[in-house]
């Protein structure tokens, strides 16, 4: 029931109504948020909590983010939320002139405290950028590392996108580098977080995901020997074609481990523009795939 409200809807409206409960297995009492108690621990709560326990307790319900029985990160897009309305997002101008309510930064904040608590991202809160109007990101945080996966340079990033990442390295990412090179990455170069602006640069035009720090586009990964493996140099369509090309067939396999979680991916295959990286955004709540 209430699968698609968002965490957002469901802080709302928690003050007046009973809670919606998909699952069975949560334990009678987390289901009195009035109580202000968490029943069910969260793990690792990393960016200051709103002094609202309740929030976080109701938040837990809906559980946007779940490990399965064997450990694999489930992290179910529609339910995360999202800082905007994504009907209009990309009508909006790239520009930072309005600003956030104080209730729509608590609320954000709030949100990002849960959804980023399954994981195990350096994530540093930082100040409201821009408003609901144009650009900007009402609870931003800057991403420095993915557990031992460094960010370089640290990405500013909306929380979705920033728990939506960590899933990709841990389910993706690290599984090809060890089954490519028996060993983990241990860096990301970010070529391009939060930037105000629309789809291609400056001027006209539908404004970007990453106007919203909903996108991240990566230019290469670091192995643990300090090998290199670049988009720009390294990727080929025919990567696998003699198998013997580990670097190709690592970006294949990553670019395409990235489908199963963002809602546009795109690389050297898409166009020129993207022939030195990976574009990778969550668009309208998933709701168009994009994957090339
Ligand atoms: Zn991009």
């Amino acid at each position: 029931m209430c699968a698609a409200a968002t965490l957002l809807g469901i802080a709302v409206a928690a003050a007046e109504t009973p809670l919606p409960r998909p699952k069975p297995d949560i334990p009678a009492a987390s289901k009195a948020p009035a109580s202000g108690k968490r029943s069910v621990p969260l793990p690792r709560p990393k960016p200051p909590v709103g002094g609202n326990g309740a929030a976080a307790a109701i938040a837990l319900e809906s559980k946007p983010i779940t490990a399965s029985r064997r450990g694999r990160l489930e992290v179910k897009l529609d339910d995360l939320g999202r800082e905007r309305d994504p009907n209009v997002a990309s009508d909006l101008r790239p520009s930072e002139n309005s600003k956030w309510t104080s209730a729509q930064i608590k609320q954000a904040r709030d949100r990002c405290t849960f959804v980023l608590a399954a994981t195990n991202l350096d994530a540093k809160p930082i100040k409201p950028i821009g408003g609901p109007k144009g650009c900007g990101i009402a609870a931003p945080v800057k991403v420095s590392s993915f557990g031992a996966v460094r960010v370089r340079p640290a990405a500013t990033l909306n929380c979705t996108l920033a728990a939506t990442l960590y899933k990709w390295v841990v389910e993706e990412v690290q599984p090809a580098a060890l089954k490519g090179f028996k060993q983990p990455v241990v860096e990301i170069n970010s070529y391009a977080a939060y930037q105000c602006r629309s789809r291609r640069g400056v001027g006209g035009g539908r404004i970007s995901e990453h106007s919203f720090g909903n996108a991240l586009d990566i230019g290469a990964f670091k192995l643990a020997s300090g090998e290199t493996i670049s988009i720009l140099k390294d990727w080929s369509g025919t990567g696998s074609f003699f198998g013997v090309n580990k670097k190709a067939r690592f970006l294949t396999r990553t670019h395409k481990g990235a489908c199963k979680s963002f809602a546009t991916v795109l690389g050297p295959k898409a166009n020129k523009a993207h022939k030195n990286h990976f574009h990778f955004d969550l668009g309208r709540d998933g709701r168009y795939k994009i994957c090339q």
